[in-house]
């Protein structure tokens, strides 16, 4: 029943000896920095083409406010059509739920939090993207 934030977040690193922040371009603060930048190849059928393609990640959210409750998606698209596909992130969750600097994140299309949810592998599955 409570599933959410699928982002996950790395643990146990808080022993609050050096405070590590260096190399940060502008205020960059997120402790997600997965070994492996790159982002896992995702596939999908298309409604467009008609047969499956691969989608590449648009960078951007979706954030839709339904009375007190919110459903965001990350927007991926068909390389070859552009056609659109939306991954749920979170639906029907209490914006209160939502860690404030993600919420924020989510609204002004951040690179870096759209980029990590296009590393996470248990996020694409729930949302039943093929990988080859
Ligand atoms: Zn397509």
């Amino acid at each position: 029943m409570s599933k959410n934030d699928p982002g996950g977040r790395p643990s146990g690193t808080d022993n609050g000896t050096i405070p590590q922040r260096e190399a940060g371009p502008s205020g960059a603060a997120a402790g997600e920095n997965p070994q492996n930048g790159r982002p896992i190849r995702v596939y999908h059928r298309c409604g467009g083409c008609g047969k499956k393609q691969e989608f590449l990640n648009s960078g951007r959210f979706r954030v839709n406010a339904n009375g007190n409750l919110v459903d965001v998606w990350l927007i991926y698209r068909c390389k070859k059509c552009k056609h659109s596909w939306n991954l749920t992130i979170c639906e029907r969750t209490k914006p209160a739920k939502i860690p404030t600097e993600r919420f924020e994140a989510f609204q002004t299309n951040d690179a870096e939090t759209a980029a990590a949810y296009g590393r996470n592998i248990d996020f694409l599955k729930k949302n039943h993207a093929e990988f080859k």
